[in-house]
């Protein structure tokens, strides 16, 4: 019985490591190492991997004019709201902050984007209550596509940051990729 017991507190200990605990998606530790898995796949069997980093508008913006816990809500009703969205391959995480990466096994750059668009649509649509009535955020995305000589898949997320900050730059609330 201990020993079932003890079985039952390890698993539950490794998925709290590989979790994010406000959103309940996955954490930053379980992305990378799930991302380069799924790199030498690719690379090994020649197929599409693409990697994408959405991160929330003016966030800080969201905090001051509606308060830190409806901010944190801000952060639970979009992560629901992706998840419920993407296939079952793919897996969305939160790096930390207000900044998510969105793992895509075989997904071509055409594909990502349309996916890009589709949650980039979404977000803008969502009502999120608050004490004042509902408001909208929306985010900026950026894409990084795996190539055969990538040899670390920090370095496809890194691409992805690079998009993101060039989706910032011209105005935010849309989607680049690299
Ligand atoms: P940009 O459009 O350039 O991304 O602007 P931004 O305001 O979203 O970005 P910035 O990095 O300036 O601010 C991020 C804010 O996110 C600041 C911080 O208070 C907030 N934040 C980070 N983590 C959390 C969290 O767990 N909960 C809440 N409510 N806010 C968070
Ligand atoms: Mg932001
Ligand atoms: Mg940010």
């Amino acid at each position: 019985f201990l020993l079932a017991h003890r079985d039952e507190a390890e698993q539950e200990l490794k998925r709290l490591a590989i979790t994010d605990a406000l959103t309940g998606l996955h954490n930053r530790h379980w992305l990378e190492e799930r991302g380069t898995d799924h790199l030498s796949l690719a690379q090994r069997h020649k197929y599409p991997l693409t990697a994408m980093m959405v991160d929330i508008d003016h966030f800080k913006r969201v905090n001051d004019t509606h308060g830190h816990a409806i901010g944190d809500i801000v952060l639970r009703q979009l992560s629901t709201a992706w998840h419920n969205t993407l296939r079952k391959l793919d897996s969305v995480g939160r790096l930390g902050g207000e900044e998510f990466a969105i793992l895509l096994p075989q997904t071509t750059l055409d594909d990502a984007r349309m996916l890009g668009e589709r949650l980039r649509l979404l977000t803008a649509g969502l009502d999120i209550p608050s004490a004042s009535g509902p408001f909208r955020v929306t985010v900026s995305i950026g894409i990084s596509v795996a190539n055969p000589h990538d040899p670390e898949f920090s370095q496809i997320l890194q691409r992805a940051d690079m998009a993101l900050y060039r989706a910032k730059q011209r105005g935010r609330n849309q989607a680049q990729n690299d």
